[in-house]
């Protein structure tokens, strides 16, 4: 099991749309940029919320594959 996996309790899922990204991220699952103005996808688990990141949407969906 890992961090995304339950480790640190559920994962909060949520779309970010394009406007509302307005700063640049690192994706986990490349190490590739999201850059600004693009939408991604932010997950959160519940008791380490510190440890959010953004994904680009087809890498959280193939992660751990
Ligand atoms: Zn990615």
């Amino acid at each position: 099991m890992d961090i995304w996996d339950g480790l640190y309790g559920p994962v909060e899922v949520r779309r970010m749309q394009p406007y509302e990204t307005v700063k640049d991220y690192v994706c986990p699952g490349c190490n590739r940029d999201i850059p600004a103005g693009t939408g991604n996808t932010v997950t959160i688990p519940r008791d380490a919320p510190d440890l959010r990141r953004h994904w680009h949407h087809v890498c959280w969906q193939r992660r751990g594959r």
